[in-house]
């Protein structure tokens, strides 16, 4: 039965006691006993309007025994029959109930339209308030502004006093705290993550899918005796599952500062909420994925923009690693394979410059040991990926068990997060590209994927830097090889031509296009000799190749070939020098050994000779016979001196040392004198003789150096004119030149030597089969000496017939 107030009770007490009593009042007066009883029934309506049915049926009984016994005993003025009694009780009895009915349904109904209106007041308010959060969370683009929004707007009027989104990670097996709000800091330590299997309020709001309403602490620790209790006292608490499109992504927590007691509209309307914050969250989600996905785009496609930059994969790869910072991580770091397999780091990056230092002089102090069981010198050894989203103690333990100062340094830097990602091109391994997050930073499988995407491409760009070097390097190697000086010359095993360069080609004239693939001993008549006394180097040893000196004929003619040979195994290369020249100036300077020994000798022994006969005692020696030794003695030590002179003199050029000492020179009296000399010498079949102009322009030169060269023109031309015959000397002058010819009617020379006889010790009879001797000095003397007095000379002649050289000088100005 509903329960109505005191003071009703006491009005309507009052009521039933006071109407009935007023109504018996009248009992003293003379009212007709109808009235009384009439009146009677308006105190109990009223009795029973005020008080209900039982107040009515108080006031009824009342009036009943009031009427009976005060209107019709002491006044007696009634005579009621026993029915007219029961009627009356009949109507009192009914006009209690009635009225009392009537009006506790109209009291009642009243009662039920004012609850209606509370209660439509009241889900009105919750609807606003719903409709504030739903317009908050449309605005939240980030998981911490979803929960801002729930518990700033929506959860205002429920009094929470913190709350905390969790997301289900991939595998569905945790839950992640993705942001907070109202906790102290302590309290949430070491709940960054926790299963989902185990009893918690949020865990198996998440797994059940269904919401957990917790008024009291005590009510917690009974139905969830799993969750550890805090320091602090807890009160109520409300976890709900958060769910888009029947499927749970998350949880959310809220925190109440008091026990609460939550009805169906409170339930409702935080359910609601969740419902909200769950799209939220999963557009808040989306969102994030979307941007994320977006800069990681970007990130790609500025990552090939600068690998495609340049091919100095040093810069390149530094600048990638810049890049990378502090978006897709805290530290990025790039190692490469250098040409000894040992670990370079061409790249360090952070966000602060003072890091990317300390970064590297770690580096060097801690340098990475190539056999350690995990990190980049594992990934550039295996080539496998790592990828480590939460980094296990263990993994730090190794990777620091070798130095405890290197534990220390990492346990500062708080790494948490890892990705290390080989460079490969093809199968080779060419470095690693390193990730590393620290503090709060995850790695997600998309950040391995796009460090993976990067790696590709780094590999890639790296490979084609080294691809390009090693063409550069090969050209380099190329250009060398095709115009060095010695001819090189590549067989593979059988003997077959692999290369074959400029020189090759000048040496043996035959071009490459020819010989290639052809055996060597086909193209080069005489290449077994070669092959015969060129003993080839091993590739491997550390010693030069000797050089041999082979002959070769090549193109009709026979050269002189210093070679070297180095086996590679799989093949042989062949260095060929062409020193056809410098063998045969060897060869002269030997015969001009023996024959300037002979030139000396001769003098010598016909000085010897004289002298002992002039010293002899026992044969008398006339004045006539002891003036032609002495005689003799002089010309041969004259000859003497000329031989050591020109030795001398070629020394002098040879060295660079020969000074000149220049004045002016008449030639028609430099001429004449060196012809009286001649004369006395010559034998009788010669006929010396001198042709100068009347006029003859002077010329500014070493007058002794001229003399020495004419009389070594002039003594050939009787040398080399055995049958004798007219030597002449001709002085002219034209176009400021003067000109001096020695001509004689000798032997003549071949046009083949012509030049050649101008060469140090050439001669065209070294033999001495005609019995003439020489130093083959005396042309090269006569050469250098002219050049350096700015004039020139040259040849003419014909075998058998005659000779003529010509001295060119300028005349003096
Ligand atoms: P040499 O001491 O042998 O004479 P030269 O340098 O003066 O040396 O001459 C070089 C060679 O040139 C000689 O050996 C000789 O064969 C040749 N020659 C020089 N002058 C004449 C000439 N007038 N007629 C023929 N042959 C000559």
């Amino acid at each position: 039965m509903r329960r109505i107030p005191r003071s009703r009770h006491v009005r309507a007490a009052i009521t039933a006691l006071v109407t009935t009593g007023l109504v018996s009042l009248l009992a003293i007066g003379s009212f007709k006993p109808i009235l009384p009883a009439l009146l009677f029934v308006l105190a109990i309506a009223a009795a029973s309007a005020v008080g209900g049915i039982p107040y009515g049926l108080l006031a009824g009984a009342l009036s009943f025994v009031s009427l009976m016994f005060l209107w019709e005993e002491e006044r007696n003025e009634i005579g009621f029959t026993a029915a007219e009694e029961g009627v009356t009780a009949l109507v009192f009895a009914v006009t209690a109930l009635g009225v009392g009915a009537l009006l506790e349904r109209e009291r009642r109904a009243r009662k039920v339209a004012v609850g209606a209106q509370a209660s439509s007041e009241a889900a009105a308010a919750a609807s606003v308030r719903l409709q504030r959060a739903a317009e908050a969370l449309a605005f939240a683009v980030t998981p911490a502004e979803v929960l801002d929004a729930v518990l700033t707007q929506g959860v205002r009027a429920a009094e929470a006093r913190a709350g905390l989104i969790a997301v289900l990670t991939e595998d569905g097996k945790e839950l992640v705290i993705l942001a907070q709000r109202g906790y102290p800091t302590d309290q949430l330590s070491g709940w960054a993550r926790f299963p989902l299997e185990v009893d918690y309020p949020l865990s198996y709001a998440v797994r059940t899918g269904e919401p957990v309403f917790v008024g009291s602490e005590s009510e917690r620790v009974e139905r969830f005796p799993a969750l550890p209790s805090i320091a602090q006292p807890t009160h109520a608490l409300v976890c709900l599952p958060l769910v888009v499109e029947g499927r749970t992504i998350g949880g959310l927590t809220f925190s109440f500062a008091q026990d609460e007691v939550f009805d169906e509209d409170r339930r409702r309307l935080k359910i609601a909420l969740a419902r909200q914050a769950a799209q939220a969250l999963e557009r808040a989600r989306a969102y994030e994925a979307l941007e994320a996905s977006e800069s990681r785009v970007s990130l790609l496609a500025e990552a090939s923009r600068i690998l495609s930059t340049s091919l100095d994969y040093e810069t390149t790869l530094s600048q990638l690693a810049s890049i990378s910072v502090p978006g897709l991580a805290d530290w990025c770091t790039v190692d490469v394979l250098d040409a000894q397999g040992g670990i370079r780091r061409v790249a360090v990056a952070h966000e602060d410059p003072a890091k990317v230092e300390w970064g590297r002089d770690m580096q060097r102090r801690f340098p990475p040991d190539p056999e350690a069981p995990t990190g980049t010198a594992a990934v550039i050894r295996t080539g496998e990926p790592e990828f480590l989203p939460e980094i296990p103690q263990e993994f730090l333990d190794q990777a620091t068990a070798r130095d405890p100062a290197l534990a220390e340094v990492v346990e500062e830097l708080d790494l948490s997060s890892w990705i290390c990602v080989p460079l490969k091109s093809h199968d080779r391994i060419l470095g690693a590209l390193s990730l590393v997050g620290t503090g709060e930073r995850v790695f997600t499988l998309a950040d391995f994927e796009l460090a993976t995407a990067v790696a590709d491409r780094a590999g890639v760009a790296v490979s084609n830097a080294l691809l390009f070097r090693e063409a550069e390097r090969r050209g380099d190697a190329a250009r060398a090889l095709t115009y060095v000086g010695d001819g090189v010359v590549l067989l593979d095993s059988t003997g077959a031509v692999r290369y074959w360069n400029r020189a090759a080609e000048l040496i043996f004239d035959r071009a490459s296009p020819d010989v290639m693939g052809r055996p060597a001993s086909q193209v080069v008549p005489g290449w077994e000799l070669v092959v015969q006394h060129v003993e080839p180097a091993e590739a491997s040893s550390d010693e030069l190749a000797r050089s041999t000196t082979v002959p070769i004929t090549a193109a009709g003619r026979e050269r002189w070939l210093s070679a070297t040979a180095v086996d590679f195994g799989d093949g042989c290369v062949y260095a060929l020098r062409d020193i056809t020249e410098a063998h045969a100036l060897e060869q002269a300077r030997s015969e001009f050994v023996a024959t300037a020994s002979h030139e000396l000798r001769t003098p010598l022994a016909a000085v010897y000779g004289a002298v002992r006969t002039l010293r002899r005692r026992d044969v008398q020696i006339g004045g006539d016979d002891r003036e032609l030794f002495l005689e003799m003695i002089e010309s041969e030590t004259e000859r003497l001196s000329t031989i050591v002179g020109q030795i001398l003199v070629a020394g002098q050029i040879e060295s660079d040392s020969l000074r000149l000492n220049e004045t002016t020179c008449t030639l028609p009296e430099l001429a004449e004198s060196v012809i009286a000399a001649a004369r006395i010498r010559a034998p009788e079949s010669i006929e010396l003789e001198l042709d100068a102009p009347e006029t003859m322009p002077t010329v500014r030169c070493d007058e002794d150096k001229l003399r020495q060269v004419l009389v070594n023109l002039v003594e050939n031309a009787i040398k080399y004119s055995p049958d004798g015959g007219e030597v002449k000397v001709a002085l002219s002058a034209a176009d400021g030149q003067a000109r001096i010819d020695v001509e004689d009617r000798g032997l003549g020379i071949p046009a083949a030597d012509q030049t050649r006889i101008f060469e140090k010790f050439a001669r065209l009879d070294p033999a001495l089969t005609r019995g003439v001797g020489g130093t083959g000095l005396g042309l090269y003397i006569a050469r250098e000496l002219v050049e350096r007095m700015g004039g020139e000379i040259h040849l003419e002649s014909s075998v058998g017939r005659c000779s003529t050289f010509t001295v060119e000088l300028p005349v003096e100005s």
